[in-house]
C-alpha cells in the first residue's frame, strides 16, 4: 500500500475511534447509573475519566502528526450504545462488545502508525491501547464475580 493511502486509513481510523470516544462520553454516565454492582459502577465511572483523557491523546496526536480529522460518525458504536441493555450481566457483555471494538480500532492504528513512522502518535495510541486491554480484564473479572 502506498504512503498515501496508509496515511488516509491512519485518518479515517482515527476519526472514527475519535467518533466512537465521544459518543462514550454520552454513554457512560448512562450505564454507571443503570448498574445495580457498586464495582461496576466505580469501573465506567474510572473508564470515562479514561476515555476523557483518550480524546486528548487524539488530540495530541492530530497535532503532533499535523493531521486533520474527518467529520465522521462511528456507526458501529451508535449501534453498540443504541442496544443500551439495563440488567447488570447484560452491561458488562455490551461494554465488553465496546473494549473490544476499541483494542481492533487501536491495535489498527498502532500497526498503521508504525508503518507510517509516526513513533510519538504510536506511543500515545499504545497508552490508550492498553486502558482498553485492561478495562476489558476487569469487565471479566466482575461477569465472572456476577456468575458466583
Ligand atoms: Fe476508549
Ligand atoms: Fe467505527
Ligand atoms: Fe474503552
Amino acid at each position: 500500500m502506498s504512503v498515501k493511502t496508509l496515511q488516509e486509513l491512519f485518518i479515517h481510523e482515527l476519526s472514527d475511534v475519535y467518533s466512537a470516544e465521544k459518543q462514550l462520553t454520552k454513554a457512560l454516565p448512562r450505564l454507571a447509573r443503570a448498574s445495580s454492582n457498586p464495582k461496576l459502577r466505580d469501573a465506567f465511572e474510572v473508564h470515562l475519566e479514561e476515555t476523557q483523557g483518550q480524546i486528548d491523546r487524539i488530540d495530541r496526536v492530530v497535532d503532533g502528526a499535523d493531521l486533520k480529522l474527518k467529520r465522521i460518525k462511528c456507526a458501529a458504536m451508535e449501534g453498540l450504545v443504541e442496544e443500551g441493555p439495563v440488567r447488570d450481566a447484560a452491561l458488562i457483555a455490551g461494554a465488553q462488545k465496546v473494549e473490544h471494538y476499541e483494542i481492533a480500532s487501536y491495535g489498527t492504528l498502532c500497526a498503521l502508525g508504525r508503518q507510517l513512522g509516526l513513533t510519538d502518535a504510536v506511543k500515545l495510541l499504545q497508552e490508550t491501547l492498553a486502558e482498553e486491554k485492561a478495562t476489558d480484564k476487569k469487565l471479566t473479572l466482575l461477569a465472572e464475580q456476577e456468575g458466583n
